[in-house]
């Protein structure tokens, strides 16, 4: 088997991003061919458990209560509710439930609770959860990981450098001090980025070293394409073309041969034949349902049908790592802290963020 590295550098990673086509998706193929069964694609169901009205200003978030978006908002969901849809995620082929709420960071109290009780609810279901909130502290983490959360998903988004380009609501080392966090419990790390957002080759590449050298590496990285979203700052950005994807998860797969490479955001704008493509360079899972989050996404039927014609199964939950233990709530060694941790705010002034701003309050 290959070896796995944790000291990738920018220029090693560029120069295998760069490769010939046919040199670096046969190398990427073989590689995910050592460590995964290829026709095998693992499918989650992303769930926004609170929608919009977030403080931080991401240029590609169409959540960002500072930006002029056609979304609709809503508050926490409950925990019935959360049930239902992961019942029907599960019954359309999903091995794991992720749910998404649109906030800076975790505040401990009866919102936390309930999403505590969330993960409680879905780890019964015998379904993988996967809970992406912000920024947490160390203790959070460990409830999490009591309440039987198998995945903690904190993107890098981009490289350190393109990243004072993208938010200014807080730094780039907030993200790595999370994914620290995460990683002192036993919930598994997924972290990936956006790539189409204006950055260059080079940002890719940087960003794949930030998460290449994390020992252990992500065992999960979303590579998305942006969306653009009208009313953000970055709604003016064409679509990144399906060569960069297939670079990009190519690059991936072989630099973090172990890890789960997720195709996410904007598979709406990609053919069958460039998504078999991303398959056949290493993707190994996707996102169902016609929503991710806010922004369109292949409906089920449609994914199953791609499954039938390229031969794929679903993974089973549980295949990479084993099923947490669920803790219920009376029983848990780790209390409420009531933390208020200080994340940093750069703030920064990103030229398209304020324009955008400038904009949404005009159009009040
Ligand atoms: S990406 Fe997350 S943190 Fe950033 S604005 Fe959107 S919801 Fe908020």
């Amino acid at each position: 088997m290959s070896e796995t590295r944790h000291n990738w550098t920018k220029q090693e990673i560029l120069d295998v991003y760069n490769k010939p086509l046919m040199d670096l998706l046969y190398e990427a193929a073989t590689i995910h061919r050592e460590y995964h069964d290829p026709n095998t694609v693992q499918v989650s169901t992303l769930l926004s458990i609170k929608t919009g009205g977030c403080p931080e200003d991401c240029g590609y978030c169409p959540q960002a209560a500072r930006y002029h978006t056609d979304i609709e908002g809503n508050d926490l969901m409950s925990v019935q509710q959360v049930k239902a849809q992961a019942l029907r995620a599960k019954s359309s082929g999903s091995s794991r439930v992720c749910m998404g709420a649109a906030w800076r960071n975790v505040k401990d109290g009866p919102e936390f609770d309930n999403v505590l009780e969330m993960v409680r609810t879905i780890n019964k279901l015998d379904m993988e959860v996967c809970c992406t909130l912000g920024m947490i502290t160390e203790n959070q983490a460990q409830r999490l990981a009591e309440a039987g959360l198998y995945a903690y998903n904190h993107n890098l988004d981009t490289s350190e450098d393109y990243y004072k380009d993208v938010i200014s609501t807080r730094a780039f080392k907030d993200r790595l001090d999370t994914i620290d966090n995460v990683r002192k419990s036993n919930v598994t790390v997924c972290s990936g980025g956006i790539i189409g957002m204006g950055e260059k080759v080079e940002d890719r590449a940087g960003m794949l070293v930030a998460l290449s050298t994390l020992d252990p590496q992500p065992e999960s990285v979303p590579i998305n394409a942006l969306v653009a979203v009208e009313g953000t700052p970055m709604e003016e950005i064409e679509p990144v073309p399906i060569w960069d994807m297939i670079r990009m998860v190519a690059t991936t797969r072989i630099i973090m041969p172990q890890t789960q490479v997720r195709l996410s955001a904007g598979r709406t704008d990609m053919s069958r034949e460039g998504q078999a493509m991303c398959f056949f360079a290493g993707a190994n899972s996707i996102f169902a349902g016609d929503k991710l989050l806010t922004t369109p996404n292949p409906d089920v039927n449609e994914d199953m049908a791609m499954f039938k014609l390229l031969g794929l199964n679903p993974q089973k939950p549980f295949t990479k790592v084993s099923q947490p233990k669920t803790v219920e709530a009376k029983d848990s060694k780790f209390s409420s802290l009531g933390e208020k941790p200080k994340w940093t705010r750069p703030e920064h002034k990103i030229e398209r963020n304020e324009a955008a701003k400038v904009k949404a309050k005009l159009a009040e």
